[in-house]
């Protein structure tokens, strides 16, 4: 049986890992089965957001009139983008196998388990004292053999369709029919409830359905009940709550309806590792599975599923395991953002979860209306908005509505990351008149709200 020091199973997140235990001249084996790199550069975030470029673009052509402009979108080139796209994507797994050195050997298969530090990959069994799960996650399975989930769309080979219905309402869904609609292929997202974005704040989300239905056909309370594929295209009933169906053609069907684990490519049943009713693997603050040396990382442990996530625990765990760092990782906020138009940004509590869980807090929301930045982009619907703890000034969360959301909502949590402290943000010196001011009227508020609370 072939020996190593380190067993990294997904060349995701952690190919970076494998990396840096090379270089520290481990004998490392990773196992892929798919593209090095894993979903992120190759089906997930990274060309998932170079779309949106092209949906920024046609959006603020086919909107100028707002600012007085009178224009209009002659052609968009749609095989283009996919081709510059697609290309993006094909790079990405050589650029990987690049940064490896001598120590690290690429396996390319799928990596299952005979015994707790027994590995088989293509009918050969190898072993390491330190064993690192990082498989991340794929999409549920689709009901019809020709519909897409969104790993059929990175790359996207064959014809580019002229319309397209799309079922979800997460913020993958969200993100591809904004795109989809904006680059002028008739789009239409199915959505089973009555609601986008449902783990956002409610306020924001609504704020968010009422601007994304402007531009986008979204069809709630609504599900397919019948799938039929003809000549290239999809005949689908759609039947909403009160049993009514209507019948819709669309040359695709997208599914971006959650994504599950990937353990089950790994024959746990072989090995003392816990999983959870969803299938993600448990582990403890040091990583560490039910299996002594078995670690878990990223997306795997169905925690955060996001990048910055993984790639921050990836991080830690090799802190952990070549540098000797025994510090548990806690997180002390976890952003994400939704890139869409609008865009959303957000930290920390919802405050439905805050009522949900009797968290004591105070609530200030505003509009951008004070940065002339913001005014000047001629939106309404903007806005900021902060929980805050009102014993002690915390920042418990802020969410955030408009563009460059996601930009802006980095000063926040700069606070967050270095004492947390909302003052900071009321205190604090802005650009005049930078669309970042559109934070300081929010913070005022919530310092204000904070001062009525203990005077009461
Ligand atoms: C469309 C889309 C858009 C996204 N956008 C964002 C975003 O904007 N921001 C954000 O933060 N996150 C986003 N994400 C989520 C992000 O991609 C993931 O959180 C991240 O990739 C997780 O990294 P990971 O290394 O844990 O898993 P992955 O990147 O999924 O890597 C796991 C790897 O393990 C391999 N594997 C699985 N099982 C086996 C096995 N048994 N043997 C060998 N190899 C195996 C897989 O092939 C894969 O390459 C998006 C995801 C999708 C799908």
């Amino acid at each position: 049986m072939k020996k190593f020091d380190l067993i990294v199973i997904g060349g995701g997140r952690a190919s970076n890992l494998a990396i840096k235990a090379g270089k520290k001249g481990l004998k490392v084996a990773l196992i892929e089965k798919s593209k090095l790199g894993g979903t992120c550069p190759n089906r997930g975030c990274v060309p998932s957001k170079l779309l949106i470029g092209y949906a920024h673009t046609a959006r603020a052509i086919k909107e100028s009139s707002r600012h007085y402009i009178s224009s209009q979108i002659n052609e968009i080139d749609v095989q283009q983008i996919f081709d510059h796209t697609n290309n993006y994507v094909s790079k990405i797994d050589p650029g990987y196998e690049s940064r490896f050195n001598d120590n690290v050997e690429i396996l390319r298969g799928t990596g299952s388990f005979l015994s707790n530090n027994v590995i088989s990959i293509n009918d050969e069994e190898i072993t390491a004292p330190k064993i690192v799960i990082a498989t991340g996650t794929k999409p549920f399975e689709v009901p019809h053999k020709a519909a897409w989930s969104s790993d059929d769309i990175f790359p996207l080979l064959g014809k580019i369709p002229e319309s397209i219905t799309i079922v979800g309402s997460g913020f993958i869904a969200c993100e591809l029919a904004n795109f989809f609609d904006a680059v002028g292929i008739k789009t239409k997202l199915v959505v089973r409830s009555q609601k986008l974005l449902s783990s956002e704040d409610t306020e924001i989300s609504e704020l968010f359905k009422e601007e994304f239905i402007k531009n986008v056909d979204v069809v709630f309370n609504t599900t397919i009940e019948d799938i039929k594929y003809e000549n290239n295209s999809f005949e689908l009933s759609l039947i909403n709550k009160d049993k009514e169906v209507t019948s819709h053609t669309s040359e695709a069907l997208l599914y971006a309806t959650g994504r599950k684990s990937n353990t089950d490519t790994l024959n746990l049943q072989n090995t003392s590792i816990n999983v959870d009713d969803r299938g993600y693997i448990k582990r403890n603050e040091m990583f560490e599975t039910s299996a002594p040396g078995v670690y878990v990382v990223g997306d795997a442990a169905g925690e955060h599923m996001l990048q910055h996530a993984a790639a921050y625990e990836v991080n830690h765990l090799g802190r952990i395991l070549l540098e000797d760092n025994s510090t548990p990782l806690k997180f002390k906020y976890m952003p994400h953002a939704v890139f869409t138009d609008p865009e959303i940004a957000s930290v920390g509590l919802g405050e439905e979860e805050a009522k949900k869980n009797n968290v004591e807090y105070v609530v200030s929301m505003t509009n951008w209306l004070a940065s002339a930045k913001a005014m000047s982009t001629k939106l309404d619907y903007p806005r900021t908005k902060f929980l805050v703890d009102p014993k002690t000034f915390e920042i418990l969360g802020c969410h955030l509505l408009g563009p460059e959301s996601s930009t802006l909502m980095h000063q926040i949590l700069a606070v967050m990351h270095i004492d947390n402290d909302i003052r900071h943000l009321k205190e604090m010196l802005y650009i005049h008149p930078a669309l970042s001011e559109a934070i300081l009227p929010a913070a005022v508020q919530a310092v204000s709200e904070v001062t009525k609370y203990n005077t009461k």
